[in-house]
């Protein structure tokens, strides 16, 4: 029989979400497009805000199992690899925001949350038609088959085909940036200082970001450039001969050379964003994680937003009509999602500025970084969401 709710999606928004509604008690069947579940991109970055909902869902023995606590967090110069400024995380973050960061390779991640959803995940379901039908839908998939539900949620990414359903044509913008990721051992970095920490290394026209993750025996890397002008492969991955990463962080320090030219698989991420959306839900169909407000990943707030989505609207739906669930949800998701949006949006820029005055003004300026950490992170979305 068909689920009252149907999640479009099964990355980590759509089976948190279906996790949050199964504690609930709400059923809830996702359909995901790709045949087996399979997380791209290495690794993710959870943070207290993302770190607390998990753990309420009963995740946290899992989570802390599979992810690496990074010590802290540092600034340094793109060719010197001077320290610009320091921030602990370890110990500290947890007793300041009440809840870990993590660096999880993103199968574990999935493969935590794949394990409490059971068999309400339908593989090899890519939605290709959605209409009105009664007070619900009527959903259409790839493979021929149809079902109905009372609430259908967009949990599918950046280019969801449920959002167009909901505001029309949106379509997620081309940053003009795009990001080099990949996976190294720490045995193969002795240049690189502080492999345990989060670094951003900072220049001009560039920055790279890693951390540590699983035992900490890995470090995953994220190097962000001003290129292509325009992305015109297939999708928005690629994968590219090392020998361009290589090159264009030639002149950088010595330990960062080592993580791009040690990466095994390097790949090409395009970055996109969403202009912020007025519009959340239509009717019953409603918008959940990136298919909402896909962001730069320049605070590592992606998936944690996404997650803070999730349980948001798990509460929504717990009770109440539908109408007032959604409204409810949007109203609280809204303001928050677009303020870090536009604060990942500055951060590129100041991340790559050239050596000079605005850059040293820059470098003044993250002496506040911790107020920026604090908004972000220190949010308790289940408890927003019972507020009355
Ligand atoms: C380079 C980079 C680094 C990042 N690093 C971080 C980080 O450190 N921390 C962080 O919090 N965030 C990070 N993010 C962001 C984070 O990855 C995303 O915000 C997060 O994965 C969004 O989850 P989602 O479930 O909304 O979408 P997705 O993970 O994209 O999942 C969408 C799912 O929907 C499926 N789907 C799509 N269309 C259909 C369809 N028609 N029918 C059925 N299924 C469909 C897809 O196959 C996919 O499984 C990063 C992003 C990038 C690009």
């Amino acid at each position: 029989m068909a689920a009252p709710v149907a999640i479009i999606g099964g990355g980590i928004g759509g089976l948190t979400l279906a996790l949050a509604l199964r504690r609930r008690g709400v059923d809830a069947e996702v359909h995901e497009q790709a045949p087996e579940l399979r997380e791209v991109g290495a690794a993710v970055a959870l943070s207290a805000n993302g770190t607390r909902v998990l753990r309420e869902l009963g995740l946290g023995e899992g989570l802390a199992r599979c992810g690496a606590v990074p010590t802290e967090l540092i600034y340094r110069r793109w060719d010197s690899g001077d320290r610009v400024h320091d921030h602990p995380v370890a110990a500290d973050y947890e007793r300041r925001f009440g809840a870990p960061y993590y660096g999880v390779h993103r199968a574990d991640l999935q493969r935590l949350l794949a394990a409490e959803c059971g068999d309400r995940v339908r593989l090899g379901r890519r939605l290709v038609g959605i209409s009105a039908a009664g007070s619900g839908h009527r959903l259409e998939f790839a493979d021929g088959s149809v079902t109905e539900a009372e609430v259908v949620v967009g949990a599918d990414g950046v280019h969801s085909a449920v959002r167009r359903w909901v505001t029309g044509e949106d379509p997620a913008t081309y940053s003009g940036t795009s990001g080099f990721r990949g996976l190294v051992p720490v045995e193969q970095l002795p240049s690189l200082p502080d492999p345990q920490a989060i670094q951003f290394w900072m220049g001009p026209g560039a920055h790279l970001l890693h951390y540590p993750i699983g035992d900490g025996s890995i470090v995953n890397f994220l190097a962000v450039v001003h290129e292509p002008e325009r992305w015109s492969a297939p999708g928005w991955t690629e994968d590219v001969p090392v020998e361009r990463i290589r090159d264009r962080f030639a002149d950088w320090h010595p330990g960062v050379r080592e993580l791009v030219e040690r990466t095994s698989l390097p790949q090409r991420w395009a970055l996109f964003g969403q202009r912020a959306l007025n519009r959340w839900y239509r009717g019953g169909a409603v918008l959940l994680g990136d298919a909402a407000h896909a962001m730069l990943p320049h605070h590592g707030q992606g998936a944690n937003q996404t997650i803070e989505d999730a349980v948001t609207l798990a509460e929504c739906l717990r009770d109440g009509d539908r109408g007032t669930a959604l409204r409810r949800y949007a109203r609280l998701r809204r303001a928050r999602t677009r303020a870090v949006q536009r604060s990942s949006w500055i951060a590129s820029d100041l991340l790559h500025l050239p050596d000079g005055a605005e850059a040293e003004r820059r470098d003044h300026q993250l002496t506040g970084i911790g107020t920026t950490l604090h908004w972000i992170h220190s949010h308790d979305a289940r408890a927003a969401a019972t507020r009355p």
